[in-house]
């Protein structure tokens, strides 16, 4: 397959009403907030669209600023019923953690938390740079565990106790392909700190995760060169036979199909996920030919 449809088997449509699955659900309204980490992009943006067209008032950071407009502008587009507010900041830095749960709080009672933001990097064990090691870990561990803390003690201190942390793992979390050693600790992680807040919650306070196979996003796209280089194959291998070679569904999710998932993991329809995986890989991980 020529090069040039590369492109195309990548993009992405603009959300519409008819992608977004809409839950009935006392709390999702207004008064109530979510707050959506990654949102300038990809899967944290459709995220903080779907829940804010479901009526909760959306706390949407991330370190890009542009993106973070982006996400407004898409959310005016889509005309939803709750509202994206915005708040910058950068995840390595404790303050700017404390700073996101504070501004929140000014939007309404913080019950839900999607810590969705993360990045990549492409080295095998032996020449993994720390620095970025230590970076993966602060943006898609510590700063999560920390958001929780912040989160889950708000919701201790609500009159009904309801509130919910999904957390975006990956299939990564579950088995791990060569050269990705950063997300690959990342991702188990995160599912160790769903389960750690899950086994403490029951009550009205529950934790999820959500692993997906490949989205296309900028995350999974810009990583493609430097896969094809690691391997020595063309990008259109790497999406066949890297990407989609063990799924048995040979398209990539788009991010809205991921948000939703986030929409029902935080509704009262997901009363009983609590420390479960909301595995959707197309049978990724558990199937072979
Ligand atoms: P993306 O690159 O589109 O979005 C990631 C966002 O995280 C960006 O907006 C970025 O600015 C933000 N971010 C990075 N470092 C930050 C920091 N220090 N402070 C604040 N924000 C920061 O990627 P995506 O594909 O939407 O990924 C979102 C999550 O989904 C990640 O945790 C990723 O591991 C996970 N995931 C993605 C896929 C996929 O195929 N795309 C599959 C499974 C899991």
């Amino acid at each position: 397959m020529p090069s040039s449809t590369t492109h195309d088997r990548l993009a992405v449509e603009p959300i519409t009403d008819d992608d977004l699955l809409f839950v009935d659900d006392d709390r999702f309204a207004p008064g109530n907030v979510a707050v959506v980490t990654g949102a300038a992009s990809g899967i944290g943006q459709a995220t903080a669209l779907a829940l804010a067209a479901n009526g909760l008032s959306v706390a949407a950071t991330d370190v890009d600023e542009e993106g973070l407009r982006e996400t407004v502008a898409e959310a005016d587009r889509l005309g939803v019923d709750g509202s994206v507010e915005t708040v910058v900041a950068d995840l390595t830095a404790d303050e700017d953690v404390e700073r996101i749960v504070e501004r929140a709080a000014d939007f309404g009672t913080v019950r839900y938390l999607a810590n969705v933001a993360g990045l990549q990097h492409i080295d095998a064990v032996e020449d993994f740079p720390m620095d970025r090691y230590d970076l993966m870990h602060d943006v898609m561990l510590r700063a999560p565990l920390y958001l929780s803390k912040l989160v889950v003690g708000r919701v201790r201190r609500t009159d009904d106790g309801v509130g919910v942390v999904g957390n975006m793992a990956s299939v990564h979390g579950h088995y791990v392909t060569a050269d990705k050693v950063g997300y690959n600790v990342s991702k188990f992680g995160l599912r160790g700190l769903t389960q750690s807040i899950a086994a403490e919650g029951g009550n009205g306070l529950r934790a999820f995760s959500v692993s997906t196979g490949y989205v296309k996003t900028p995350l999974v796209t810009d990583q493609i060169p430097d896969t094809a280089d690691q391997r020595g194959i063309s990008v259109d291998e790497v999406i066949d036979d890297v990407m989609l070679g063990q799924s048995r569904v040979k398209e990539m999710m788009d991010p809205v199909d991921v948000a939703n998932l986030f929409v029902f993991g935080f509704s009262e329809h997901g009363d009983h996920l609590n420390g479960g995986d909301l595995l959707f890989d197309g049978g990724m991980t558990l199937t072979y030919e």
